[in-house]
């Protein structure tokens, strides 16, 4: 009977499925365009923001660390 029980449950969206992926580290990352320039180090950098979760990282331009 539990089998059936499972069987009515939804399944699991695509919205879903990519929050999976980010959990995994696979975000969907876009280039936000909006300041480009870091004040405070004084370098040129990019921003990303996940389509998905919405995270956030920045890649400093010329360095790698
Ligand atoms: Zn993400």
């Amino acid at each position: 009977m539990s089998n059936v029980l499972q069987f009515k449950k939804p399944r699991p969206k695509d919205k879903h499925r990519g929050k999976t992926l980010c959990k995994s580290g696979f975000h969907k990352w876009q280039v936000v365009k909006e300041n480009p320039f870091d004040v405070k180090s004084g370098k040129m950098i990019s921003r990303y923001h996940c389509l998905r979760c919405g995270k956030v990282k920045i890649q400093g331009l010329g360095t790698r660390d």
